[in-house]
């Protein structure tokens, strides 16, 4: 914490006397932590996802639908003891798992709200990263994450670069993925329900059409189709600072949404695709700003 360099950016700060690029010192904050219906089936499952959204982000994502929490400063503080009983008690919820959203800034203090748990906690845990992840990072977390939920943003770094300041995503995401399928294995899902593996959500921009089939294709040449699942995401919606760029301040079309869909078929990569319909803002979660339960 002292000259963090958990995340591909490596920007060095010190989280004991400041916050580093990702806006966060070294106490952990959230903004939610609740059951969530709106994953992946397997994730969600009929119980729901038992979802901790953590505050900061190591990425400037233009568009960002949880901007609110990952640079507006929402959230409230909680030591890792309280980081711990939180994830028993998305347990005693009912939820299928603890879904980690947005947590690689954090990694050091989870593993230790996880090792506090213990066996206490037999759900699977979840990592839904924004993909930005460094494979030495993931390899901190042991066996203590079963299935991770990366995004898998863009293709071209100058795209990358542009709309989420980071020109190294592609190559980092795909590292870090080759590292999540190595520590996760092939899906595993029982009964409807996730139980290791990975799952790549990839969500299409307007006017980006070209750079989701080249992702699709990049994917296909550096993974088998039984390797992980794909989410293919169209809920694009121009938030936060999406205005200032013309080109991705409207929603998705039809066709754009069919085109990258047809290429996901013809890869092999089994998954899932989401409606058209629920393009829709109402579905950012609420985030609060002190602890609420
Ligand atoms: S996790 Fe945050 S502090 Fe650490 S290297 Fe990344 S941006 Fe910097």
């Amino acid at each position: 914490m002292e000259r963090c360099t958990l995340c591909p950016r490596e920007c060095g700060a010190n989280r004991v006397t400041g916050r580093g690029f990702c806006g966060e010192s070294e106490t952990v904050r959230i903004a939610r932590a609740e059951l969530h219906m709106w994953e992946e089936p397997p994730i969600s499952g009929k119980n729901g996802a038992g979802t901790v959204f953590f505050c900061g982000c190591t990425l400037r994502c233009c568009y960002c639908q949880n901007h609110e929490i990952s640079h507006g400063g929402k959230g409230f503080e909680l030591t890792v003891e309280e980081l711990s009983e939180t994830f028993l008690r998305m347990q005693e919820l009912g939820a299928h798992n603890v879904e980690l959203v947005t947590p690689t800034h954090f990694t050091p203090q989870i593993i230790e709200a996880l090792d506090m748990a213990g066996e206490r906690l037999n759900v699977p845990v979840v990592w839904n990263s924004g993909g930005y992840d460094k494979p030495e990072t993931l390899r901190m977390l042991g066996g203590r994450v079963k299935i991770f939920l990366p995004d898998l943003k863009y293709a071209s770094a100058d795209i990358a670069q542009k709309y989420s300041q980071a020109g190294d995503y592609p190559d980092a995401a795909f590292a870090s993925l080759r590292e999540m399928c190595r520590i996760a294995g092939k899906p595993v899902i029982e009964n409807g329900v996730m139980k290791s593996g990975v799952i790549v959500r990839h969500m299409i921009l307007p006017n980006h059409r070209r750079d989701s089939i080249e992702l699709i294709r990049r994917l296909r040449e550096e993974f088998s189709p039984d390797d992980l699942l794909v989410s293919l995401m169209c809920q694009y919606t121009p938030m936060y600072m999406a205005g200032e760029f013309r080109e991705i301040n409207r929603r998705l079309s039809r066709f754009e949404y069919e085109t990258v869909a047809e290429e996901l078929e013809r890869s092999g990569f089994d998954g899932f695709f989401q409606e058209r319909t629920s393009a829709k803002e109402e579905y950012v979660p609420e985030f609060f700003s002190e602890k609420y339960f």
